[in-house]
C-alpha cells in the first residue's frame, strides 16, 4: 500500500509529512461505493512520535466534500477542518489468537508488522480514518433542510406538494398542545 513509513527508520524527535494525494480519499471512496465528492482537495498533515508500544500521531485534515442531504438527498457540503491526536498501538506479537469476528474492525491497524518484523505506519489509513470522523452522523445541505415529503416525494425545500397534510387531525392536534418534557 502507498504511503507506508517504515517506524524503525522513523527519527525519535519524530517526523512530519503533508499529502494531497487525492487518490488517499478517493480510492476508498469508490471501493465502499460512498456518495461522496470532493469539491476542495483534501490535504493532510501528520506528525508522527514513536512511542513505547505506538506512535503518536497530531495531525490536521482540511479540504471540502459533498455528500447526500440525510432528509433530501441533495448535496450537503461539508466543510473539513479537523486536528486530531492519537496514540496508534503497534500491533501484538501473539499471532496464535484465533481470529474473532467480533474484532474485525479492530484488525485493520494503521501500524502493521511486515513478515521482516518492520513496523510500518499507513499514513492513508489513518488519514482516511480522520475522514470518515470528520463527516456528520447525519449531513444536512442546510441546517433548516425541510425534507421530502412522505407521500409524494416532492423536495419541500422547492415548494409545498398538494399532499393532504394530516394537520387537522383533532387526536393530533390535541398532542400538539403537550409540552415533551426532556429525558
Ligand atoms: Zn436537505
Ligand atoms: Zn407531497
Amino acid at each position: 500500500m502507498a504511503y507506508e513509513i517504515l517506524l524503525n527508520k522513523l527519527s525519535p524527535e519524530g517526523q512530519s509529512f503533508v499529502i494531497d494525494d487525492q487518490t488517499v480519499w478517493t480510492g476508498p471512496i469508490s471501493e465502499c461505493g460512498m456518495d461522496c465528492r470532493i469539491l476542495k482537495p483534501l490535504t493532510g498533515r501528520l506528525t508522527l512520535l514513536p512511542q513505547d508500544g505506538g506512535c503518536l500521531v497530531r495531525g490536521h485534515l482540511s479540504g471540502e466534500v459533498a455528500v447526500p442531504c440525510n432528509r433530501c438527498a441533495e448535496d450537503a457540503v461539508i466543510s473539513i477542518d479537523s486536528s486530531f491526536d492519537s496514540f496508534e498501538p503497534y500491533p501484538s506479537d501473539s499471532r496464535d489468537e484465533p481470529e474473532d469476528d467480533f474484532d474485525s474492525e479492530s484488525d485493520e491497524m494503521v501500524i502493521r508488522k511486515a513478515p521482516n518484523g518492520a513496523l510500518l505506519f499507513s499514513l492513508a489509513g489513518l488519514l482516511w480514518e480522520e475522514f470518515v470522523l470528520a463527516l456528520p452522523v447525519k449531513p444536512l445541505c442546510r441546517p433548516d433542510c425541510k425534507g421530502l415529503c412522505p407521500q409524494c416525494g416532492k423536495n419541500l425545500n422547492t415548494g409545498t406538494c398538494s399532499c393532504v397534510r394530516e394537520e387537522g387531525d383533532p387526536r393530533l392536534a390535541a398532542l400538539r398542545g403537550l409540552k415533551i418534557k426532556k429525558a
